[in-house]
């Protein structure tokens, strides 16, 4: 990545915000009626929908593991979510994030409970303005425990980088097309544990603790608003 455009001005990122500071971030569990457990997720220019289904029969049956659940997650960035044109469907990106999803998830579910079951997860990106993995998985988390799914913890996601030589919290769409580096991880905020981590260009050591260190406080930050967004849907469902 080659910074072609000036991402600091004045000490400001180009949307104003601070080295460490969130893009605005909204959620609302279960917003569908058909599925078993949904979130719908703006953050920043990013507007995402996750939907679970299950734990239910695993089909077909060669793919059922006797002693244990498996999770399928699905990401799908919707034809009309990019300015460039997009073609719908399944390509090597979508099916790459689908598939570090499906490891977080299932690294943090009780798949024990469920044998030979399958839990199914979509995620629909509609809107995109980078960083749709980690509002991807922090919508489908959310969606799991809107589906009353065992959990050991409820999973969130975010990304450090670098731009202009500084390490900044959560990157825009510029800061991600012309930064030198975009770390993006997903972490157990209980016990910290690392459940996904990506890193697309060039940190020094130094760098990459530092970003890493910034990724999960901003992961602890937003895990408080997934915990917000469910009590008030019970707290809804209470009132009407
Ligand atoms: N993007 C795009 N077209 C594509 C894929 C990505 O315009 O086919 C944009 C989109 O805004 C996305 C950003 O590039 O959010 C960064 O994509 P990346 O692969 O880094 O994943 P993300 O940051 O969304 O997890």
């Amino acid at each position: 990545m080659k910074t072609e455009i000036k991402l600091i001005k004045n000490g400001k990122r180009l949307d104003g915000r601070k080295n460490d500071e969130l893009r605005p971030i909204k959620i609302e569990a279960g917003v569908l009626h058909r599925a078993e457990g949904s979130c719908y997720l703006e953050w920043g220019g990013n507007k995402v929908l996750a939907a679970v289904y299950g734990p239910r029969e695993a089909v077909p049956r060669h793919t059922q593991n006797p002693l244990r659940a498996i999770v399928n997650a699905r990401y799908n960035m919707a034809a009309f979510s990019v300015d460039d044109r997009k073609r719908p469907g399944p390509d090597r990106r979508s099916r790459e994030i689908s598939k570090v999803i499906s490891e977080a998830l299932e690294n943090i579910i009780i798949t024990e409970k469920f044998p030979r079951a399958s839990i199914d997860v979509s995620i629909e990106i509609l809107d995109a303005e980078a960083g749709t993995r980690c509002a991807g998985l922090t919508a489908a988390a959310e969606a799991l425990v809107d589906a009353g799914i065992p959990l050991k913890d409820i999973p969130v996601a975010c990304a450090a980088g670098k731009i202009e030589g500084e390490i900044v919290l959560d990157l825009g769409k510029e800061e991600d097309n012309f930064g030198d580096a975009d770390l993006p991880i997903a972490i157990a905020p209980r016990t910290g544990e690392i459940l996904l981590l990506q890193m697309d260009g060039h940190l020094t050591q130094k760098e990459f603790d530092k970003a890493l260190d910034l990724a999960i406080k901003g992961c602890k930050t937003i895990a408080e608003l997934q915990k917000k967004a469910i009590l008030e849907k019970y707290q809804k469902n209470m009132e009407g």
